[in-house]
């Protein structure tokens, strides 16, 4: 229910305008998101390489109104490419990009797919010139069907651009079973957004399976699976998966936040698996705050602390 609540919160601008507005929960937000710019991320993206993680890097935003708000989230990314490449993090994929649909264009009221997709080809040329791949995001469930539309036509030039599917969403185990191909780069996760009951599993046990389920989709097919999420019983399924099917740590990756379970993406890493660290910038981090709040409300209350002043 709190988590519904927060969800919906995370789509309300009178909600956005309070939280945002009011003295700032810096120690919250610093948890999670790396700073507000791309050198920001960038010395983030430095300290996780030096310790052995990937990186997938995200500017912040989703939602933009206008073509030319989407050209000027194009230009950031072709920037903060060049800046991981002048950094010498960007060989073999090590530093990536992850970007929203809506955050290039998706939901424009015109044209809104052409403009993305346009857009997307852009980044990727960008990232293929700096020698890493880019990842996109999926965002609520009106948008998957648009998405994965998109990621399957820029695959014919860029083979290597990676996709999300939700296990959340009753369609996902097929999703897995279409995307399973030689090369395909998918990243599993739970689902971060409020979605109705005809699309989506309603409860966590129901979604858990589903993710075990489209986890063995991916790791028998013969693409690339990037397991993303922090649940312990997941993870260990997903070890036993490798094995069963004979995968070695370069045939799959683990993926967690920036500032979610640090220790555990230590420790995967230390036993010789690949993680890689999802890290956002920027200053529109409200809507990707609050659905980290949802995941885990027993961050609300500092939260709310912090937002007091009290904390
Ligand atoms: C790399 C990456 C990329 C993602 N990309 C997308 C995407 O494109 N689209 C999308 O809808 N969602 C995305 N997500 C979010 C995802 O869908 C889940 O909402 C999120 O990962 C929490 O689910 P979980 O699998 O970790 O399991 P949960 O059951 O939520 O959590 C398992 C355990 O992890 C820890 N934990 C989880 N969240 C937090 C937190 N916020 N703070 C502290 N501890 C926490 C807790 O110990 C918890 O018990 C992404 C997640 C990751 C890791």
């Amino acid at each position: 229910m709190l988590r519904r609540i927060l969800l919906a919160a995370s789509a309300s601008e009178r909600v956005r305008r309070l939280v945002t507005f009011a003295p700032l929960a810096r120690g919250v937000v610093a948890r999670y998101v790396a700073g507000e710019r791309a050198a920001d991320a960038v010395a983030v993206a430095r300290r996780l390489r030096a310790a052995g993680l990937l990186v997938t890097l995200d500017h912040l935003g989703e939602d933009t109104t206008d073509a030319r708000q989407a050209a000027a989230v194009v230009d950031e990314y072709v920037t903060l490419l060049s800046e991981l490449a002048a950094a010498g993090l960007t060989g073999h994929g090590a530093a990536e990009v992850s970007v929203k649909p809506t955050h290039v264009g998706l939901g424009l009221a015109e044209h809104g797919e052409k403009t993305a997709a346009e857009n997307l080809a852009r980044i990727c040329a960008a990232a293929r010139n700096a020698g890493t791949t880019v990842t996109v995001d999926m965002e609520d469930h009106t948008h998957v069907e648009a998405t994965l539309r998109m990621v399957r036509t820029l695959r014919e030039d860029f083979p290597d651009l990676g996709c999300v599917i939700q296990s959340q969403l009753r369609r996902s185990a097929d999703d897995c079973a279409a995307l399973a191909g030689r090369g395909s780069r998918v990243r599993l996760c739970k689902g971060a957004y409020n979605t109705p009951p005809e699309a989506a599993f309603p409860s966590r046990a129901e979604v858990d399976r589903s993710y075990a389920r489209c986890l063995g989709e991916l790791m028998r097919g013969d693409g690339y699976p990037m397991i993303a999420t922090h649940d312990p019983p997941l993870i260990k399924i997903a070890g036993a998966q490798a094995n069963l099917t004979d995968r070695g740590p370069g045939d799959f990756e683990y993926q967690m936040l920036y500032g979610v379970r640090s220790a555990e993406q230590q420790r995967l890493a230390s036993g010789g698996a690949q993680v890689r660290v999802y890290v956002p910038y920027g200053s529109d981090w409200y809507g990707y705050l609050v659905r980290r709040l949802a995941e885990r409300p027993a961050n609300l209350l500092f939260f709310l602390r912090s937002l007091a002043g009290s904390s």
